[in-house]
């Protein structure tokens, strides 16, 4: 049984006030008998702050980066034992905008995953093709490149803890998503490449979410989806009521 996860990706929004505003806004709505497990990925200056709101609540915190060093002199960078010290559970790793904004490499990547996992925490492993490599019939080749060269190295007990986060490139902060058919494709796709590459236990364990244009309008289908268990949403978790919404699909519960 995989339990379903929804993650809010705030990327470089919200100063405190703001961020506190939606985390209560969000604790208020929240339903003690919500089925997936909620985590927020606020920028690192919030962390500290929204770890005693979110403490006893059903919401998890999330980093959206880290760097594989431990400590040392990497001006600007956090290491993953900093994160695991504000008690972060989850650390977004290869999120296509670090990819294509920032030069992350499958090898620099690799190095994180490795990294949140030594210290205790699990990645939420980002992947997915451009517009371009979809077009070109790129797209299988490059998912298998990126979990594959994502995950060397990792033991198979920590893949078991991995998240992948399937994010076509061409669907996030566009409004365009994937289509239903699209998705299932997809996640099924890397659900077989994860059952190819480790034992079946293993395969099994592994989350695998959608993110891309994620929205109360567009949810209950993609959760309705096999091998979907969860969603990684950004813009719409910056707002309450579209998170809470989200939060709340109704899909057959697997
Ligand atoms: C994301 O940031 O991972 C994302 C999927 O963004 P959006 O939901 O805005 O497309």
């Amino acid at each position: 049984m995989r339990r379903p996860i929804i993650a809010g990706n705030w990327k470089m929004n919200m100063i405190r006030a703001e961020g506190m505003n939606l985390i209560r806004a969000l604790k208020q709505g929240l339903d003690d008998s919500v089925a997936p497990e909620v985590v927020v990925a606020p920028p690192f200056t919030l962390i500290d702050g929204l770890r005693p709101l979110v403490t006893g609540t059903g919401i998890t915190l999330a980093a959206q980066n880290v760097h594989w060093a431990d400590s040392g002199a990497y001006t600007g960078e956090i290491s993953a034992r900093m994160l695991k010290d504000l008690e972060c559970r989850y650390v977004i790793v290869g999120h296509s905008e670090r990819r294509h904004l920032f030069g992350d490499s499958d090898e620099d990547i690799n190095k994180r995953v490795r990294a949140v996992l030594d210290a205790g925490m699990a990645p939420i492993l980002c992947i997915g093709e451009t517009l371009e490599q979809r077009e070109k019939d790129l797209t299988w080749e490059l998912l298998t490149q990126q979990v594959i060269r994502g995950l060397r190295d990792v033991s198979e007990p920590l893949v078991t803890k991995v998240v992948l986060a399937y994010e076509p490139v061409w669907a996030i902060g566009t409004g365009r998503t994937a289509s239903e058919a699209q998705v299932a494709e997809a996640h099924g796709f890397l659900r077989n490449l994860l059952r190819e590459s480790f034992p079946a236990h293993v395969a099994n364990a592994v989350r695998i979410l959608y993110g891309g244009s994620v929205k109360p309008t567009n949810i209950d289908a993609l959760m309705a989806q096999d091998n979907v268990d969860g969603a990684l949403v950004g813009g719409a978790s910056l707002k309450a009521d579209s998170f809470l919404r989200i939060i709340a699909y109704q899909a057959p519960r697997r």
